[in-house]
């Protein structure tokens, strides 16, 4: 039997403000940027970091337009959010230097979407031997502080897009 590991099918981001509302959009206030693991905001498309992520790096790319559906994107917002998707993994080539990539987008509750209301894709590297690494940590995901790092080593790079 095969199996094939594949970390998008589960969600697991977790609003810090529920009242805020949703935390793939951005809204107006960058100030708040770091704390909320926001990556980079652009006229079409935002990109931020999963909070709680399967592995370090774990990205999420989301249209800034709040809309459940695929099909629901203009072409505009569709090709530019594919050019972040593109510029989010050569960044995390340039930075955490993974051996590949899973890339996915969950559609609906019932295909393993936390937030279903705001479409966004999963981008998640991978290295040989992330699994096992995985499966010993179990249930106990990155710590803040690794993702904080994280988050500073990427951010000066989505800048400079
Ligand atoms: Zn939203």
């Amino acid at each position: 039997m095969q199996v094939i590991w594949a970390p998008w099918r589960m969600d697991y981001i977790l609003s810090d403000d529920k009242k805020g509302g949703c935390i793939f959009c951005p809204g107006d206030d960058r100030e708040k940027d770091q704390a909320r693991l926001i990556l980079y905001v652009g006229s079409m498309t935002t990109v931020l970091m999963n909070r709680f992520p399967y592995i370090n790096g774990h990205l999420l790319v989301a249209p800034i337009r709040h809309i459940p559906e695929l099909e629901g994107l203009s072409n505009e917002e569709s090709m530019d959010l594919l050019l972040m998707v593109k510029k989010s993994v050569d960044i995390l080539k340039k930075v955490m230097v993974p051996e590949g990539f899973n890339i996915g987008l969950n559609l609906g509750r019932v295909a393993g979407a936390g937030v279903e209301e705001h479409m966004h894709f999963h981008i998640v590297p991978r290295w040989n031997g992330d699994t096992n690494y995985m499966t010993v940590l179990g249930d106990v995901r990155v710590i803040p502080e690794h993702i904080d790092e994280t988050y500073r080593k990427l951010r000066p790079y989505f800048e400079n897009l």
